[in-house]
């Protein structure tokens, strides 16, 4: 089996669900639940273009106003085998990717749904360190730097969410020799819950540009 479904469309797709499980228990009015219904199907067709099947049965069991929430986590859980998962690299290829870090800490991969994970991200409070792992075109790179121990509520520069962040200070290739990039970014300081608010994935994309545009400055 092909896996069709990207993490972050996954994250999309529930939001989705949510909303029309709200609206299916608050709104009466048929005209209104139809159009809600016509603009999350429009939103999800969009992400896929190629109209897997997988997707028309799973809209087709959505937009039943007849859904509960337990019919609606049963067809979620079901389509969860069509996500690609977070390939879990090596450790030797991870410490390729940080070969400045002496001692690298690991992700505790056991504890992760790589499902669920457009990146991971993994903390070692006892250096204040925050390090994140992706792929880009198929290659394993990241991104680590100082994670303030002090957390707060606030939008998450990543996942564009309220969440509980922390500052995240990062340091790149071009200041690897310590040197932390000037300004910092407000970040989750848990990166699972990132991903699992994280639905949109040039979202993404733009938070590790402007990280590395800032190093350049
Ligand atoms: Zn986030």
């Amino acid at each position: 089996m092909k896996p069709t479904i990207q993490a972050y469309q996954y994250v999309f797709i529930r939001k989705e669900v949510e909303q029309l499980l709200n609206t299916y228990s608050s709104v009466n009015d048929q005209k209104t639940v139809k159009t809600v219904q016509a603009f999350a199907e429009e939103r999800i067709s969009q992400l896929f273009p190629e109209n897997p099947f997988e997707i028309t049965a799973f809209l087709k069991e959505i937009l039943d106003i007849r859904l509960t929430k337990a019919k609606a986590e049963k067809a979620l859980l079901d389509l969860k085998v069509f996500i690609e998962p977070f390939q879990q690299p090596e450790k030797a290829q991870l410490e390729k990717v940080f070969k400045k870090v002496k001692k690298l800490p690991l992700p505790e991969w056991g504890a992760l749904d790589l499902y669920e994970h457009t990146y991971v991200g993994w903390n070692d409070p006892a250096s204040q360190r925050k390090y994140l792992t992706f792929y880009q075109d198929g290659k394993l790179t990241g991104i680590s730097g100082r994670l303030s121990p002090n957390v707060s509520k606030g939008i998450c520069s990543i996942c564009q969410k309220t969440s509980s962040v922390a500052l995240f200070l990062a340091t790149t290739k071009a200041s690897s020799d310590g040197t932390y990039t000037k300004k910092g970014n407000y970040i989750c300081q848990d990166s699972s819950s990132c991903n699992h608010q994280l639905s949109d994935y040039q979202q993404f994309q733009d938070f590790i540009q402007l990280v590395r545009f800032q190093d350049k400055k």
